[in-house]
């Protein structure tokens, strides 16, 4: 069976290798969008790049008698999971969508829900405070006009320094991350808020744990909508699916 796996992240490489050992049954392309500088890439045929929008897609799902699509990518990448939505029901093709569960607040959690990146900078008001960032480098904008803050910015690849606030500090570094040295980084740098997406999973959670131990503020912005689709929360399940699919 031909399945296209949509990648780029955690639930997608555990499902890569469950699919490396199932060769027998399913001929796999993963697709990566390309926008980390070093991906890890499996043992699969691998495609990087965009499809150039529904329209690609679809010829690209038919051109390759795909039959079913797994979207694995991240909750906030909507605008691919919406692709895979209109573009598998034009092509007839299966979609199941992989997302792991979002993090819900526990007792102790000082948590500010906001819907996107432009309330999160206004919920940080005007008083001068100092900040991490973990919201990845690309929606930087709306803190461009945020108040007088001291960011420090944690991401995986360096940002293009147009998009970073004035005196952004950069910390480059790629999950896990563990309790302990999520505590010692708010401690060393005196940080008062975390901002961040709830992209849920245990790779980035830490922060959260080590915000509640200092009573620190968290500005937690919210899943953006996405079309429904068939979902399941982790890659055994989507295994599986196909292999439902393929009996
Ligand atoms: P997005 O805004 O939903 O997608 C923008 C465009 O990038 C899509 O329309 C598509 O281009 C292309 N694209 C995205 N994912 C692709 C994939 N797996 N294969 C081929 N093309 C893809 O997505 P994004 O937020 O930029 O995320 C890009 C990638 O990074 C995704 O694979 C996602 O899983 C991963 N990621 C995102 C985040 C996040 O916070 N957004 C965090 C961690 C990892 P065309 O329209 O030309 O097909």
């Amino acid at each position: 069976m031909r399945v296209l796996v949509l990648g780029g992240t955690t639930e997608a490489r555990q499902l890569y290798a469950a699919l490396e050992q199932r060769t027998d049954l399913f001929a796999v392309t993963v697709s990566l969008a390309g926008a980390t500088r070093a991906p890890v890439l499996p043992a699969l045929d691998v495609r990087i790049g965009g499809f150039g929008g529904v329209d690609g897609l679809r010829a690209w799902l038919v051109a390759h008698h795909v039959e079913a699509v797994i979207d694995a990518t991240h909750p906030f990448a909507v605008q691919m999971s919406n692709h895979a939505v209109a573009a598998c029901a034009q092509a007839h093709v299966k979609l199941l969508r992989v997302q792991r569960p979002g993090w819900t607040p526990v007792v102790g959690d000082a948590w500010t829900r906001v819907p996107d990146m432009q309330a999160a900078a206004d919920a940080l008001g005007i008083t001068p405070r100092r900040v991490l960032l973990t919201v990845g480098r690309k929606d930087l904008l709306p803190f461009h006009h945020a108040g007088p803050h001291d960011w420090l910015l944690r991401c995986v690849d360096a940002p293009d320094p147009a998009l970073l606030p004035a005196g952004t500090r950069l910390l480059l570094a790629r999950g896990p991350f563990d309790e302990a040295g999520e505590e010692a980084l708010l401690r060393r740098e005196r940080i008062d808020v975390i901002v961040t997406k709830n992209s849920g999973g245990t790779a980035t959670q830490a922060k959260l744990a080590a915000a509640r131990r200092l009573g620190l503020g968290v500005i937690m912005v919210d899943r953006p909508p996405v079309a429904p689709a068939e979902t399941v929360a982790d890659a055994t399940a989507a295994m599986m699916w196909l292999e439902s699919l393929s009996e």
